[in-house]
C-alpha cells in the first residue's frame, strides 16, 4: 500500500531534492511512498505571484495570504488530514509518527515569513505539528523530519535487514548501544556479552542496557511507562546497576 504525502510549499525543489535520495528515494521508487510538493504560488493571481502580505495591527515581517493558501489546497483536493507545520502545533514526536503511518495518505503545509493567517489555520488545516521549541525559517525541514519519520515505519521501506521495532521509542524505552568490529579499538573494548553468541543473553543485557541508558537519561519515559516492571528489574538485577556500557 503507497502512502501519498502532499506538501504545500514556496520552495517544493526542497522537498523533492531530500524525497528523492536514499531510503525515501527507494521507498519512492518502490511504490511504498508518493510524496508530492506542490508550489503554494501556483494559484496566485497577480503577475508576481504574491502570498504574502503585511500584518494587520502593524510589526515586522509579512504573513501568508488566506487566498492563494485556499486557493493551492482546493485546486490539488490533497489526502485529509492536513497538518499546518508550526512552533505553535503539538509536539511531533514517535507516537504521532505511528498514528500518521497508519493512513493512506496525509498533507503538510509549510509556512514561512511570520507564519500564516490565522483563517488556514482555522479553516483549512485539521491539525498543527511542530518539531520542538525553536523557530525554524519554514516548515520545509519539518516536513521532511515527519515524512521520513513516517514512512521509515511503513511496512517494506527498510527492507528486511533492519526493523524499527527495536528501536529508540517504539517500546517507551531508548535503544540500547550498537558496537561493530573491531572488538578492540584504542584499547576501548566491547562488552564480553555481545561476543558470547549466546543470543538469549545478548537479548536480555541489550534490554538492560536500554532500561539504564532511559533511566539515567530520560527518567520521564520511564515515569510515562509507568515506573519499572518487575521483569525490568530483574534484569537490572541480573546485570548489576553499573552502566551496562562499561
Ligand atoms: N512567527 C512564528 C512564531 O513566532 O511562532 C514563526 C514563523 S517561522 C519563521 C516560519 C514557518 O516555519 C512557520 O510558519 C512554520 O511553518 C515553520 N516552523 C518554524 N519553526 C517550526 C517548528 N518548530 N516546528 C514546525 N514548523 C516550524
Amino acid at each position: 500500500m503507497t502512502l501519498r504525502v502532499d506538501v504545500f510549499t514556496l520552495f517544493p525543489g526542497l522537498i523533492g531534492a531530500y524525497t528523492g535520495e536514499s531510503i525515501l528515494g527507494r521507498a519512492s521508487d518502490a511504490g511504498h511512498l508518493d510524496v508530492r510538493a506542490h508550489d503554494l504560488r501556483m494559484a496566485a493571481t497577480d503577475v508576481h505571484r504574491t502570498v504574502d502580505d503585511s500584518p494587520f495591527g502593524g510589526g515586522a515581517g509579512m504573513v501568508m495570504m488566506p487566498e492563494p493558501v485556499f486557493a493551492a489546497v482546493e485546486l490539488v483536493e490533497p489526502p485529509r488530514p492536513l497538518i499546518l507545520l508550526s512552533p505553535a502545533g503539538r509536539r511531533f514526536d514517535q507516537s504521532v509518527a505511528v498514528e500518521l503511518a497508519a493512513l493512506d495518505g496525509f498533507s503538510l503545509l509549510c509556512g514561512r515569513y511570520e507564519g500564516v493567517d490565522e483563517r488556514i489555520r482555522t479553516e483549512l488545516c485539521d491539525d498543527e505539528l511542530s518539531l520542538g521549541d525553536y523557530v525554524l525559517a519554514g516548515g520545509e525541514l519539518a516536513a521532511l523530519a515527519v515524512i521520513e519519520a513516517v514512512a521509515r515505519l511503513r511496512p517494506g521501506v527498510l527492507g528486511n535487514s533492519a526493523s524499527p521495532e527495536d528501536e529508540s521509542f517504539t517500546d517507551g524505552l531508548l535503544e540500547y548501544p550498537h558496537w561493530t568490529r573491531p572488538a578492540e579499538f584504542r584499547g576501548w573494548s566491547v562488552p564480553d556479552v555481545l561476543l558470547s553468541g549466546d543470543h538469549a543473553r545478548v537479548a536480555r543485557w541489550r534490554r538492560a542496557a536500554a532500561l539504564v541508558r532511559t533511566i539515567e537519561r530520560r527518567p520521564d519515559l520511564i515515569e510515562q511507562r509507568g515506573g519499572l516492571t518487575e521483569a525490568d528489574q530483574d534484569l537490572l538485577d541480573e546485570f548489576g546497576t553499573p552502566h551496562p556500557n562499561h
